[in-house]
């Protein structure tokens, strides 16, 4: 079985609490462990989590706030301070590459790590590794920022009744999911008759933006949803103003979007309650909804598939 989880490293936008770190993120999908947005601090909190530098594959930034990224130079100096042999693949928006070369060359050490740099150029520019695509969807916030997804390919599974019934085993099942038929004596049986489809999972991680076209192209139908919800309602006129979501509309979009389970994030300092963003969400979103804290991890909800019928 897989591995596909989220690894919680903080929750605080811009100022970080006494309870929460500055944000930061780690998914763990199959053989990708992504960092996303690593704010002051991350390193040390990877060191509650179980996730070493080592572990990492790739690090997703979405734009040069300091909260998104201050966490940066601490970590790529890690990768060579353990003589990471792997490279590790960034991603971040092309117009910050000034301040990416700036944060990787924040202070002296002794580089080693292989960094696959490949920044975000483009709307909608997709990133292709072994288990799926990775997406980026421009957002709207006052400077460049890209949210990201991930894109498992769409499959099937196996009915063992129906193959039983048509006598498939063995390797003509692998034949048959392969090519998508099978010749058996003068009769042509096809996948279809013998499977049924099995949607690939999604995550998307949508962090600092105002609603925009974007953010519902990322949460379209996903598994897992982590989104910013800085504000809440009351200061609705003050987010769109300065680019950020309430958890109001944060769960509206995963409402809307058919999101599974429902991660918010990145709260403003100014609540001391977390219940609150739970209350003004759960008024519009009524699946899975977790509101993240520090070093908690929340699985991958896997796919439910149909059934035979
Ligand atoms: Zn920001």
């Amino acid at each position: 079985m897989s591995m596909r989880e989220l690894v919680v490293l903080g929750t605080a936008s811009q100022a970080p609490t006494r309870a929460r770190n500055h944000n930061g993120y780690v998914l763990r999908w199959d053989d990708e462990v992504i960092l996303f947005d690593p704010g002051e601090g991350s390193q040390r909190q990877l060191l509650h989590t179980g996730v070493t530098a080592s572990d990492l594959t790739r690090i997703c930034v979405t734009h040069f706030h300091g909260d998104h990224c201050l966490g940066l130079p601490g970590t790529i100096q890690r990768l060579s301070l353990d003589r990471v042999s792997h490279p590790v693949a960034v991603h971040f928006p092309a117009g910050g590459a000034d301040y990416f070369t700036r944060l990787r060359h924040a202070s002296s050490f002794h580089e080693t790590a292989e960094l696959a740099v490949a920044p975000i150029e483009a709307d909608g520019q997709r990133i292709a590794l072994k288990h799926g695509t990775l997406e980026a969807r421009r957002l709207r916030h006052p400077i460049e920022t890209y949210g990201y997804r991930l894109l498992e390919p769409d499959g099937c599974r196996m009915l063992p009744e129906r193959l039983a019934a048509y006598g498939i085993a063995g390797p003509a099942v692998g034949e048959l999911r392969r090519t998508g038929h099978l010749d058996l004596g003068g009769r042509r049986v096809t996948r279809d008759e013998v499977s049924v489809p099995r949607p690939g999972q999604r995550f998307a991680f949508v962090m600092d933006t105002g609603l925009c076209d974007g953010v519902y192209a990322l949460a379209e139908r996903a598994d897992l949803l982590v989104i910013e919800s800085t504000f809440l309602e009351s200061e609705v006129a003050l987010a769109a103003e300065v680019g950020h979501l309430t958890a109001g509309q944060a769960a509206r979009v995963a409402a809307e979007s058919g999101v599974r389970r429902l991660v918010l994030t990145h709260f403003s300092q100014r609540y001391a309650e977390p219940a609150r963003f739970a209350d003004e969400a759960r008024r519009h979103f009524d699946g899975d909804l977790v509101i993240a804290e520090d070093l908690i991890t929340i699985q991958v909800p896997s796919r439910r598939v149909p059934s035979a019928g």
